[in-house]
């Protein structure tokens, strides 16, 4: 089968073979701006999985037994590798998900960061020594990688989730079997081609492709696996969350929110205005974080929501290779079908459209960067994630009455507040039940800081010294 020009041929990566081909049951990815086959994607069958977690087997202990200082080297030089070939990620990243190039430059950029992040993090790994009970004794705490990791990344930043998975985990002393979405596979795989380059020893890192709820069950009940990163869906979570505690594993979750913005009357609303546009329409709105949910205060309302609509209107919506494109397409006809089911119910709930709001043309996934106003809270768009290019705006009157929207649904990852007043964002701040709270900004994920939900949003955090936490286990070591 050929490859479409600047994609990459796709394997699955055990024990440091790639592997494709020999019968293998096999599926189509295609670039979301026309509908074209970008490659075949290999399946992996129950013999791959067994392989991949003999592999990550031997792999832990190979890798457990690099010291940490050198284990940062291979990393380092891993996101050195990344950033030397920024165009060629950058372009595989557009091809597979859609994004336009300046997103997929930011990403290729964000991961390298990350990968140093957590290599320095792996040389930080501190203990405790404690009093001993004896004069001669001693007693010291131990952090030790928890073993190899199965780790489920989706399609909406293919090479950041995985590589923030993937750097962590080996930043810990862990191996990895990583399954990245069916839609995006190739930046994936690119990414484990500059962990081998920078000198990661074979089996330390796995990649698998295939039919999702296969390859979790094998590698989640598997006893060789001994903790468990999911990034995607409550309902896909909840049932990984399930599996894992039946073999008692670690598991993290980072299961997505439904992001309040809330716009105060003293806020600058021309740069809130400006930012929700560029954050908003970022990935086709297809980001766990993005702004979803905009409650703006009486006062600023209709000014908020006119320059809001105008700015959205603006948006040049495009194939992402084109260096003009603002905004992509959206990543998989899912999507489709779910902007027809909220536009569709938030028009017959009573909001009003203001732009946009339909499908683009017939070819590939493109739908027109949308504002509704005055959505009232029964409107499923603002219950759900529209997980797409949909700004959905309210007014609200006080504070205490915007607090309790925020907070009134059961997710909980990032909320975001606008205003001038310090004693207003002093209460935004303490009151938001939020893992992730911007105040006067969207920037809430650098590689320095914890990224993680509360309530249905997830448990553990992917970012920050906290990130690496969950891939160690404390040992307590004692001597008489
Ligand atoms: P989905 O739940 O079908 O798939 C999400 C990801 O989970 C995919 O990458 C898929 O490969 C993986 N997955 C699905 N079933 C799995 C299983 N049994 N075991 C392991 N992995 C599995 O969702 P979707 O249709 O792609 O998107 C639906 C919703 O999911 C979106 O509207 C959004 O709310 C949420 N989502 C969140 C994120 C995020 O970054 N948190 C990313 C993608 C989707």
């Amino acid at each position: 089968m050929t490859i479409a020009e600047g994609y990459t041929p796709l394997h699955l990566w055990i024990d440091g073979q790639k592997l494709s081909g020999g019968g293998r049951d096999a599926s189509l990815v295609l670039n979301p701006s026309t509908g074209d086959v970008l490659a075949e994607m290999p399946h992996a069958n129950g013999a791959d999985l067994a392989n991949a977690v003999g592999a990550a087997e031997r792999g832990f202990k190979t890798w457990r037994a690099v010291g940490a200082w050198d284990r940062a080297a291979i990393l380092r030089r891993a996101a050195e590798l990344v950033r030397q070939r920024a165009e060629l990620f950058a372009r595989v990243l557009t091809l597979e998900e859609g994004k336009p190039l300046f997103e997929s430059d930011w990403e290729v950029g964000a991961i390298a960061e990350i990968i140093e992040w957590q290599a320095e993090e792996g040389r930080r790994l501190y203990g405790r020594v404690l009093q001993p009970r004896t004069r001669h004794g001693s007693a010291q705490v131990l952090r030790e990688p928890v073993g190899p990791v199965a780790a489920f990344a989706p399609w909406n930043l293919p090479l950041f989730l995985t590589g923030r998975k993937i750097a962590t985990a080996l930043g810990a002393g862990c191996s990895v079997i990583i399954k990245p979405a069916e839609e995006t596979p190739a930046s994936c795989l690119l990414l484990a081609q500059a962990f081998a380059d920078a000198g990661l020893p074979a089996g330390v890192l796995n990649v698998v492709l295939g039919e999702p709820s296969m390859i979790s069950t094998y590698l989640v009940t598997s006893e060789v696996i001994r903790k468990v990163s999911f990034t995607g869906s409550t309902a896909v979570g909840k049932h990984l969350a399930r599996l894992a505690a039946d073999g008692v594993k670690r598991i993290t979750l980072e299961l997505g929110g439904h992001a309040p913005v809330i716009v105060c009357d003293d806020a600058d609303i021309d740069a809130t205005v400006a930012a929700s546009i560029f954050n908003k329409y970022f990935n086709a709105g297809q980001i766990c974080i993005s702004p979803t949910r905009f409650y703006v205060q009486d006062a600023v309302y209709p000014a908020f929501v006119e320059k809001l609509t105008a700015a959205t209107a603006a948006v040049t919506v495009g194939d992402g290779l084109d260096r003009n494109t603002q905004m992509g397409p959206l990543a998989n006809g899912r999507r489709m079908n779910a902007m027809h089911q909220h536009l569709s119910d938030a028009v017959k709930t009573g909001a009003k459209l203001r732009t946009g709001g339909a499908r683009i043309g017939q070819q590939g996934f493109y739908w027109q960067p949308t504002v509704l106003s005055d959505v009232p809270d029964s409107a499923l768009v603002m219950n759900e994630e529209p997980f797409g290019p949909v700004a959905a705006v309210a007014p609200f009157s006080t504070v205490d009455e915007v607090v309790e929207k925020a907070n009134r649904l059961p997710y909980g990852l990032a909320a975001y507040a606008f205003t001038r007043s310090a004693t207003r964002a002093a209460l935004f701040s303490d009151a938001l039940e939020s893992g992730l709270v911007g105040l006067n900004t969207f920037n809430v994920a650098p590689p320095e800081g914890p990224f993680g939900g509360v309530k249905q949003s997830g448990y553990g955090s992917e970012g920050g010294s906290e990130g690496i936490d969950s891939y160690l286990v404390p040992k307590f070591v004692t001597q008489l």
